[in-house]
């Protein structure tokens, strides 16, 4: 994208539906060029009165349970219902180059050529916070051309789930049977994000394995406080390979979203995430001053140094390093 963007144009590509248009909406809102993300954003001041409208899962696991495989059983289900399917991806470890979450096609191959789905990779390697944000922009651009079901994917590993539970409704957590312990691989903070839990592979000789893994999760999750005094997540049993269980998976999903929705929870979630996602992003940017900072690297060697060695207090080469950045404690 060499030029300066046509907004007004893009806004109407994007509203039109037109496909080839939103995916240059969505490079837009990817690009880390200044001129661009100030393009990026009255593009997505123009559409935001046209978002929300849908529908926003999560969905994680960790690598091998069978994620890619699910979203396109799920995802091929709901566009035959007649929903519009958007499936994007978080994963900031991933370079579109190399196979990598969502990196090639062949892994959603019906999803990826069905003209009601629309599937992106995650954007390149970058920060996290910065394939959140462009991840978050591409939601709003996704539901203004009338996508009415948003699945986003992450890899279960690292932070990206927060990220990811951040910026959806629901929080389906895919998992499979391990013998003796089903609990194994979960990290217990991620078991709290979950809205949905489903062990998945729940067919042929790991049936019955995966159904006594959901009866562990669930004597599990009674012990955890639940995050709604309205909802107790809960554990299901699908095969993305043989669809059983898909459907009860999907109605999940909806009753959780249907009970915020009657809750008046789902108004308050998203606008909490809004102000958290303003937070982050000062958050990343202040981060990213420090990290990049000229004067800043050429003093932390020595300030560094001088802390280990017990030669400067860590305050006092904390308020030096702010001062640095014009951001001095006006007590001192
Ligand atoms: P991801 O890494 O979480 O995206 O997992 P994939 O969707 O790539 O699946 C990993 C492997 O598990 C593949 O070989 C799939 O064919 C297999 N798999 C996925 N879902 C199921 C299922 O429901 N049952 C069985 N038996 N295998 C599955």
């Amino acid at each position: 994208m060499p030029r300066t963007p046509d907004v007004p144009a893009l806004a109407k590509g994007v509203l039109d539906g037109s496909r080839a248009v939103l995916a240059r909406a969505i490079t837009l809102v990817e690009s880390t060029r200044a001129d661009h993300r100030a393009a990026a954003q009255q593009l997505l001041l123009e559409l935001m009165p046209h978002a929300g409208g849908a529908i926003r899962v999560g969905i994680s696991g960790v690598p091998g349970v069978g994620k890619s495989t699910f979203i396109e059983a799920l995802g091929t289900r709901l566009t035959a219902a007649g929903h519009r399917v958007a499936v994007l991806a978080v994963d900031p470890s991933s370079t579109r180059t190399r196979g990598s979450i969502l990196g090639d096609k062949t892994r959603m191959g019906k999803l990826s050529v069905d003209e009601n789905a629309f599937v992106r990779p995650s954007p390149s390697a970058g920060t996290l916070g910065g394939v959140a944000r462009a991840t978050r922009e591409t939601i709003v651009l996704m539901e203004a051309a009338g996508y009415d079901v948003v699945l986003v994917e992450t890899v279960g590993v690292g932070q990206s789930e927060v990220a990811v539970a951040g910026m959806v409704d629901t929080f389906l957590l895919l998992t499979i049977a391990r013998t003796g312990d089903s609990l194994q691989g979960i990290k217990k903070g991620i078991l709290e994000l979950a809205d949905v839990l489903a062990v998945n592979k729940a067919d042929g000789d790991h049936e019955k394995d995966a159904h006594a893994a959901a009866r562990e999760l669930r004597g599990a999750l009674r012990l955890l406080t639940p995050s709604s005094a309205h909802w107790q997540p809960p554990v299901l049993a699908c095969s993305a390979r043989t669809g059983a269980g898909l459907d009860d998976v999907w109605a999940a999903v909806q009753r959780h979203r249907a009970t915020l929705e009657e809750h008046g929870e789902l108004a308050q979630k998203r606008a909490d995430q809004q102000v958290e996602w303003m937070w982050a992003m000062v958050r990343d940017q202040l981060m990213d001053r420090l990290r990049t900072d000229p004067r800043v690297r050429a003093a932390i060697p020595e300030l560094e140094s001088g802390v280990r060695a017990g030669q400067q207090t860590p305050t006092l080469a904390a308020q030096e390093i702010l001062g640095l950045l014009g951001m001095a404690d006006p007590a001192s």
